[in-house]
């Protein structure tokens, strides 16, 4: 078994509706904007979270000095 360096790239939406008290509407999407930002909405974004996209890239590594395979140099030392 070889060690690789899998690069996980999702583009992902979440929709969902949040019903709040406000005094007009632009402080509304602005409490909630502010809500977003400070995790309030974690299980609402899980429970809405769609993947758009996704991409997996491995590379081969070292498993001793981390580096890819070709820039490793641990068996020329040997
Ligand atoms: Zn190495």
């Amino acid at each position: 078994m070889e060690t690789f360096n899998v690069r996980v790239s999702l583009q992902q939406e979440s929709i969902f509706n949040v019903e709040i008290e406000a005094a007009d509407s632009e402080d509304a999407e602005e409490a909630v904007q502010v809500a977003v930002w400070e995790d309030e909405y974690t299980d609402e974004i899980r429970q809405s979270l769609e993947i758009l996209d996704e991409q997996y890239d491995a590379e081969e590594i070292c498993p001793e000095c981390k580096r890819w395979i070709d820039k490793c140099e641990c068996k020329e030392d040997e």
